[in-house]
């Protein structure tokens, strides 16, 4: 039995492509390589290159790997700002790319999908934590692309019998322990990265988006969880629609919030680095805080994150940095 990991070339995904090798799962991975990198798929792991927009490709991909067991879904693009001014390009790759996957799952006869669904899903809270059943409103078109794939895979589900696991992340840090994988986006948008690109000298400092939050210090508040512990619960989620579940959606975060401010602080705490920062004008689309209720993935799935200290997720995030100063080095740049 195999699963398809699709986006398994991303930062999640190729943490979730380590965490199945090394549970002995056999594993292929679909990635278009747009933003993914192939030197973070674990060698182990069957690679195919090719977008999950394809629907030939992906006929050729489910027809050679003939005992799927499960598909998870990393393949989507996921940075709000960029969804702000351009989001036909997120409803194209998120939204439709879904629809193309599904009907290919439905003619290969594959009935399980994890999917990486998110926390911008919820948009402006109106209690925090938030939990699964609250409103989801979102702000921005990358919160709204990911909330219509959920939609879609319900009626699918309804329709097909295809089952699903959704899980919506809240924010997501850190590397593997021995930092042999780790986070690389061109360009980087998120807060943790930018702060150690400061923190190593290559960028000069941070600017702090919106100051006049109502919250403990006026910076955002998010909730932030490992990188290896959010892939073990994308595992967990398929081993629960195995043992014969039904379709279920599930908050992944620490249920504890940290501010723009506080992250700054642990990161100077971490590195030893004074990290400069500026205070900037609020960045669109951006929520005030973000605080999960994660005790049904904890009590239903039995998920139990190894990390509960943010400032050693920092230092995972660190170890890579500093053993990768280019990241995976393969855009051809200087
Ligand atoms: N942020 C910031 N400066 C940066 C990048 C991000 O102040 O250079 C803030 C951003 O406005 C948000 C928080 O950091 O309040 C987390 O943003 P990120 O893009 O990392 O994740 P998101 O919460 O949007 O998924």
């Amino acid at each position: 039995m195999t699963v398809v990991v699709l986006g398994g070339a991303g930062y999640i995904g190729s943490h979730t492509v380590d965490r199945l090798v090394e549970k002995g799962y056999d594993v292929a991975v679909i990635d278009n390589l747009i933003t993914g990198h192939r030197a973070a798929v674990n060698p182990k792991a069957r690679f195919y290159q090719g977008d999950i927009r394809d629907r030939a490709f992906l006929d050729e991909v489910f027809g050679q790997e003939t005992d799927i067991e499960g598909i998870i879904h990393f393949a989507a693009f996921s940075i709000v700002p960029e969804s702000m001014s351009d989001p036909l390009k997120y409803f194209d790759n998120n939204t439709s790319g879904m629809i193309t996957l599904l009907k290919a799952m439905k003619d290969h006869n594959i009935k399980r999908i994890i999917f990486s669904s998110t926390a911008a899903t919820y948009g402006e809270p109106k209690q925090i934590p938030i939990k699964e059943k609250d409103p989801q409103i979102p702000t921005n078109p990358y919160g709204e692309s990911k909330l219509s794939m959920e939609k879609i895979i319900h009626w699918s589900d309804v329709a097909y019998g295809i089952k699903f696991v959704a899980l919506r992340y809240f924010n997501v840090a850190g590397a593997k322990a021995d930092g042999s994988i780790g986070e690389d986006h061109h360009p980087e948008t998120h807060l943790i990265p930018i702060i150690l690109q400061v923190a190593a000298g290559e960028r000069k400092g941070l600017k702090i988006f919106g100051t006049d939050y109502p919250t403990k210090d006026g910076t955002n508040v998010r909730d932030y969880v490992h990188v290896v512990d959010l892939a073990d619960a994308h595992i967990l989620a398929l081993e629960y629609l195995k043992s014969g579940h039904d379709s279920d959606a599930f908050n992944l975060g620490s249920s504890t919030g940290f501010s723009n401010k506080e992250i700054l602080e642990a990161a100077r705490e971490a590195t030893g680095q004074p990290i400069p920062a500026e205070d900037a004008p609020r960045r669109a689309g951006d929520p005030s805080t973000l605080i999960a209720a994660s005790d049904k993935a904890r009590k239903v799935l039995g998920w139990k994150p190894q990390y509960d200290d943010v400032k050693e997720i920092i230092k995972t995030a660190w170890n890579w940095k500093k053993s990768h100063p280019k990241g995976y080095n393969d855009r051809g740049e200087a």
